[in-house]
């Protein structure tokens, strides 16, 4: 089985297992499947509304995790609204005791404050990880997980080098909204990690498992 962290695309795939990221109409009433519920950055014009129906979408059993959520300092999205909506969420997966998905764009030192400061003790990942070793060891020693899409396609690139210094039980892998196969990830963590595309299917899902709390 295959295990996909972050996906935007509904679309269910045979021996697959997805998070799907839902970002708007959390009530939507097909809980089927597994999803993450969260208010990205970029979209928070009508975001009381939104927080209301997320509050009631986020206890059921079938949400994994809340997010993405998170900061984003290329958007134009005001930052004290971004500050104010990301901390409310953080709160709100502490409470729930239910995992962050973080959707981070050059503010990593930002988001680990909060994090900080709420005294979070759930897992967090950050999704999407394209940054190099700088931005990846600070949030590693704080434990926690970074999540490798298709970025690691660019064989040679400061993020390929991250996940191969990442431990192993600190990294998923996910599709998010490219539109490659997640098995292509899969293999290309395997070749950039030195190892069989075997090892990295028993790794991520039991780093699957553990952090999201299904079987
Ligand atoms: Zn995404």
């Amino acid at each position: 089985m295959y295990y996909d962290a972050h996906t935007h695309y509904m679309a269910q795939t045979e021996g697959v297992t997805q998070i799907n990221n839902v970002l708007a109409n959390y009530t939507n009433p097909s809980f089927a499947l597994y999803r993450s519920v969260g208010m990205h950055p970029w979209h928070l014009d009508d975001w009381h509304n939104q927080w209301h129906q997320l509050e009631t979408a986020a206890p059921h059993p079938n949400v994994l995790a809340i997010g993405e959520c998170g900061l984003d300092k290329v958007t134009h999205t005001p930052w004290a609204l971004q500050t104010e909506v990301f901390t409310k969420q953080v709160l709100l997966a502490q409470s729930l005791q239910k995992p962050l998905i973080i959707h981070c764009v050059r503010a990593y030192s930002e988001v680990a404050s909060i994090l900080q400061k709420a005294g979070v003790h759930i897992p967090v990942v950050f999704h999407g990880f394209s940054k190099g070793m700088n931005v990846a060891t600070p949030l590693l020693q704080k434990g926690y997980t970074l999540s490798f899409g298709a970025h690691l396609l660019h064989k040679n690139s400061n993020t390929a080098m991250v996940l191969q210094q990442t431990p192993d039980e600190l990294f998923l892998l996910e599709t998010d909204d490219a539109d490659v196969p997640i098995q292509m990830i899969y293999k290309q963590a395997a070749e950039i990690r030195k190892t069989t595309e075997d090892a990295i299917i028993l790794q991520v899902a039991k780093n699957f498992k553990k952090l999201f709390g299904v079987s």
